[in-house]
Parts: C-alpha cells; sequence; structure tokens
C-alpha cells in the first residue's frame, strides 16, 4: 500500500481534521440547509462577511449576494440542485458577495453537496479574488498599454516609411531633373560643337565665292565688262544671302531651346503674306523653275505672320533647292470649316523612303542631298515652329518623284 492510499483515518482523527479546517482555513466556508438557509459558518467567513454567527444562520443564502445578482443566483441554486456535486459555481461568470457594510467584493465559489443526519446541506467555499481580479485587471492594462504603444509605434513606423518614400521620390525627381538638364547642356555643347565644324565647312565654300567674284569684279570694272560684273554681285548676293539664312537658323534654333521665342499675334492677311513670299522665292528660283500659287481671294486668320513666313519660306526654299531646273513648285492654301492648310509642293529628288523617319530631327539630312548644300536645321525649325503656333505638319514624298509638306492650323 503506498502513502497515498493510506486511509487519512489511520494517520488522524477524522473528525479532528474537520475541525481544523473548518476553523483555520484562509477561506470562508458557509453551510446552507436545502432551503438555502444558512446554517452555520466558519470564523474566516464572518470575518469576511464582518456578521456574528447569529447574524447569519437562519438567514437566506440570498443575504450574502448583492440585489443585482440576486436572480441569477437563484438561477445558479436550481441547476445546482437538479445536479448536485462538488463544482465552482457560474464557472466562467463574474460572482460577488455583499458585505455587512454593504461593500461588494469579487469571488470565487465552490459548492460541495453534503449528507449530515439525514439532511442534505451544501457547503459553500468562498474566496475573496478581489486581489487576484486586481492583479488581472492590473495585466489587462497593462497589455492594453503595451498593445497601444506597438499600434502608436506601428503609426510612427509608417509615418516614417511614408516620409522616407516621400523623400526618395524627391530625391528621384530631383535626379531626373539633373538628368534632363545635363542631357539639354549635352544637347547644347553638341549643337555648338557641330556648329564650329559645319560653319567651318558650310562658311568656306560661299565666303571663298565671294571672294573671288570681288577680286573678279575689280578687274571687270577696270574693262568695264558690265554683264560679267553683274553676274558676280548676282553670286556676292546670294552667297551672303545663303549664309545669313545660316545665321538665323542658328539664332533660331537657340531661341527655341531657351524657350524664348516670342509669339506675335495679330490677324494676318495671307493672301497677302503668301504674295510677299512668293515674291521672295522668285528671287532665288532656279532658271526655268515656276512657282505656282493657288489660295483663295482673301483670308485672314490669327497667328504670328513673321513665323508663319518663316515657316513656309523654309519649306519654299527646300522645294526650290531640291529639285531640277524646269520644275514647278506649287504653294497651296485652302480652309474647310474648322482649318486653313498650307500646301508646299515639288516635283523634285524625294526623300528615301528610310530617311524619312528622321526628317524632322535637327542635323538630318537625307542620302540623296549630301551633294547640296545644307544643314538640316531647317525642317526641324519648321516643327518648332509650327507647334509653337499650334498647328500640325505632315509630308509624303516619293523618291525622286518630288514631295508635299502640309500643315495645319486651327481656325478658332
Ligand atoms: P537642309 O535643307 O538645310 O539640309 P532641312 O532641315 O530643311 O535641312 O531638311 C532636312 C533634309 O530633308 C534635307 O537635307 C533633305 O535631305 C530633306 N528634304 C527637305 N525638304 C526636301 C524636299 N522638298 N525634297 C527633298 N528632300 C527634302
Amino acid at each position: 500500500m503506498d502513502a497515498h492510499n493510506i486511509p487519512i483515518t489511520d494517520l488522524f482523527d477524522a473528525s479532528e481534521i474537520c475541525k481544523a479546517i473548518y476553523n483555520y482555513s484562509a477561506e470562508a466556508i458557509v453551510i446552507v440547509d436545502d432551503r438555502g438557509k444558512i446554517v452555520h459558518a466558519n470564523p474566516i467567513a464572518l470575518k469576511v462577511f464582518q456578521y456574528s454567527l447569529s447574524e447569519l444562520t437562519g438567514q437566506s443564502i440570498e443575504f450574502l449576494i448583492p440585489k443585482e445578482y440576486r436572480k441569477n443566483h437563484h438561477n445558479h441554486v436550481s441547476n445546482y440542485q437538479q445536479d448536485a456535486h462538488p463544482r465552482s459555481m457560474g464557472s466562467g461568470l463574474e460572482l460577488y458577495a455583499l458585505r455587512k457594510d454593504e461593500s461588494k467584493f469579487a469571488v470565487s465559489i465552490s459548492l460541495s453537496p453534503a449528507t449530515i443526519r439525514d439532511r442534505t446541506y451544501t457547503v459553500a467555499l468562498v474566496i475573496d479574488i478581489t486581489e487576484q481580479k486586481d492583479a488581472k485587471e492590473k495585466l489587462r492594462k497593462h497589455n492594453q498599454e503595451l498593445e497601444n504603444r506597438v499600434n502608436e509605434r506601428t503609426k510612427e513606423l509608417a509615418q516614417l516609411v511614408n516620409n522616407l518614400e516621400r523623400a526618395n521620390k524627391e530625391l528621384r525627381q530631383a535626379e531626373e531633373e539633373v538628368r534632363v538638364a545635363l542631357t539639354k547642356e549635352k544637347e547644347l555643347n553638341e549643337l555648338k560643337s557641330r556648329f564650329v565644324s559645319m560653319a567651318s565647312h558650310e562658311f568656306r565654300t560661299p565666303l571663298s565665292t565671294i571672294l573671288t567674284s570681288l577680286t573678279l569684279l575689280e578687274k571687270y570694272t577696270e574693262k568695264t565688262n558690265q554683264e560679267k560684273g553683274d553676274k558676280h554681285f548676282g553670286r556676292i548676293r546670294s552667297n551672303v544671302k545663303h549664309l545669313t539664312n545660316l545665321l538665323n537658323d542658328f539664332l533660331s534654333i537657340d531661341k527655341l531651346q531657351e524657350g524664348k521665342t516670342e509669339l506675335n499675334l495679330v490677324d494676318v492677311d495671307i493672301v497677302e503674306l503668301l504674295t510677299d513670299l512668293r515674291e521672295e522665292l522668285e528671287q532665288f528660283k532656279k532658271s526655268e523653275q515656276v512657282i505656282h500659287l493657288d489660295i483663295p481671294h482673301s483670308l485672314t486668320m490669327h497667328s504670328d505672320s513673321n513665323i508663319l513666313k518663316n515657316i513656309l519660306l523654309n519649306l519654299g526654299s527646300n522645294a526650290i533647292k531640291y529639285s531640277p531646273d524646269g520644275k514647278t513648285i506649287y504653294l497651296k492654301v485652302w480652309t474647310d470649316s474648322n482649318d486653313v492648310f498650307f500646301e508646299v509642293k515639288d516635283e523634285g529628288i524625294g526623300i528615301p523612303e528610310e530617311d524619312q523617319v528622321h526628317l524632322f530631327e535637327r542635323f538630318f539630312r537625307a542620302a540623296n542631298s549630301t551633294n547640296i548644300t545644307g544643314t538640316g536645321l531647317g525642317l526641324n525649325i519648321v516643327k518648332h515652329y509650327v507647334e509653337l503656333l499650334s498647328g500640325t505638319i505632315s509630308f509624303s514624298s516619293i523618291y525622286q518623284k518630288g514631295s508635299t509638306f502640309t500643315i495645319k492650323f486651327s481656325l478658332n
């Protein structure tokens, strides 16, 4: 027989043990009869509830329960009576007891049935759990605080991440701006160095022509050879004009690049503008070339006349430059209900198909135009000007047959 199975009565007198537990236990014990009346309570119960034994005995057990919990208690008791066995009361619920001074305190109660001299009693073990509850509440509050702190910290971190993301975005934006500025600077430098190399090429030929013509002129004046003299005056004029045009192109590009081109919008008389344009083109067209004008009787549009003229002059000079002698250059203007169209058409060398995609790029020159002087700047300027006037430009070209450039502006 091991020590756990030795009957307690073999070691101690059972009634002595009961007495000791009853009198000295730290838990309050209240004994209730089958009618729910208190028949006895141990000393600690009297102390806890602040009653004398005589004040308690005979009272209904509800005497020790706060009013608001009495109804519930009634249900607990009838449940218990239907199946009386040792167990804790109202497990999972908060139970409260009432002291004599009417203060409430949290309790846990375990109930055990007991039959004493043929009568059924209930022994209620009442434990004051106020401290336990307080500790639990403290722990709950502490946990809540921790949770709040974690939430706050999480929020702060989220904010921090947000700020970092924003800073990162700003940094990327700044980087992009620097990149764009650098690209612009690089483009500008490229433009300058291209200008230097092109200027040395492009200026050399006309300047030496001018020089030769001047030398010859000196000779011809001596001999008063009027006709030959005139020929050289013409050459000088056309070469100086070429150089002026070249410099004008560079100035236009520079202004466009810096965004300094200012618009001067007025009501432009298109008929007058086209007539002037034709006169100017007549001056440097090739021999036998014909300039054909097809324009409405009268037309005015709101635009910048200098820029518009520059555009058409550029396209017109190209048509002349890239067409052989004897061909016709067509200048046509027409409108529909919303738009005005300008067309410059030639029967010249055309543009090879593979070069057409690059046509408006700065410095681009088609493969079939290398023997003809040019800078590859004119169409780039034209495109910028057209866009500045809120228009669009398109072209069609057949190699060795001719090209047509069309510009469209809204009449409004
Ligand atoms: P440039 O005439 O000074 O070379 P542009 O920018 O005006 O420069 O023209 C770019 C290129 O487009 C020309 O070099 C030429 O190859 C081609 N081009 C422009 N206009 C015509 C045209 N009417 N006919 C044939 N080719 C053209």
